[in-house]
């Protein structure tokens, strides 16, 4: 008899689902396991996102990527180009005329991909809701997968949004999104 796992397991008491994998693989030598889970599982450890900032909030998203909050023990790491990442930070205002920009960078990105909306502004337009040349929220130009608050949410508001989004992968993840 072997080891089950399942996604629906993970995440209730993580530590002691831990111990009790460690200790029923030392045991028996193998654990049984569906591709599902094992690609949701791969996924969830290499959110490889895009550096975009657009304004103030992204200080405080490379203020998350400093060594201090260590988001690489997550299975996070920055990337330069759309074509290599899972995951996209909207950080700031997102104007009209940065708009197409932005949809073009998603567009690039290989599914499954994943949207964070960080901040007011990225959430439904902030402080600057009402001007003609902001958008009223990124969900407006690509769907959003978790929303922060904040103007501006903090580095540990952000970190907790990446933390709720494996959370979410981990939950309805399917091969094909
Ligand atoms: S939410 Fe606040 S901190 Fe973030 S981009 Fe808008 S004004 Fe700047």
């Amino acid at each position: 008899m072997g080891v089950m796992t399942g996604a629906n397991t993970v995440g209730t008491d993580r530590d002691g689902d831990v111990a009790a994998f460690s200790r029923d693989l030392q045991d028996k030598g193998f654990l049984l396991t569906s591709t599902e889970d094992v690609i949701n599982w791969a996924r969830i450890g290499s959110l490889h996102w895009m550096t975009f900032g657009l304004a103030c909030c992204a200080v405080e998203m490379i203020q998350m990527s400093m060594p201090h909050y260590d988001v690489e023990r997550f299975g996070m790491a920055p990337r330069a180009s759309p074509r290599q990442s899972d995951l996209m930070i909207v950080a700031g205002t997102l104007t009209n005329k940065m708009a197409p920009a932005l949809r073009k960078v998603y567009d690039q990105m290989p599914e499954p991909r994943y949207v964070v909306s960080m901040g007011s502004c990225a959430n439904g337009g902030g402080y600057y809701h009402y001007s003609y040349s902001v958008v009223r929220g990124c969900d407006r130009v690509v769907p959003v997968d978790v929303y922060v608050p904040g103007c501006p949410p903090t580095a540990e508001a952000l970190l907790y949004g990446l933390l709720q989004l494996q959370r979410k992968i981990r939950r309805t993840g399917t091969l094909v999104r």
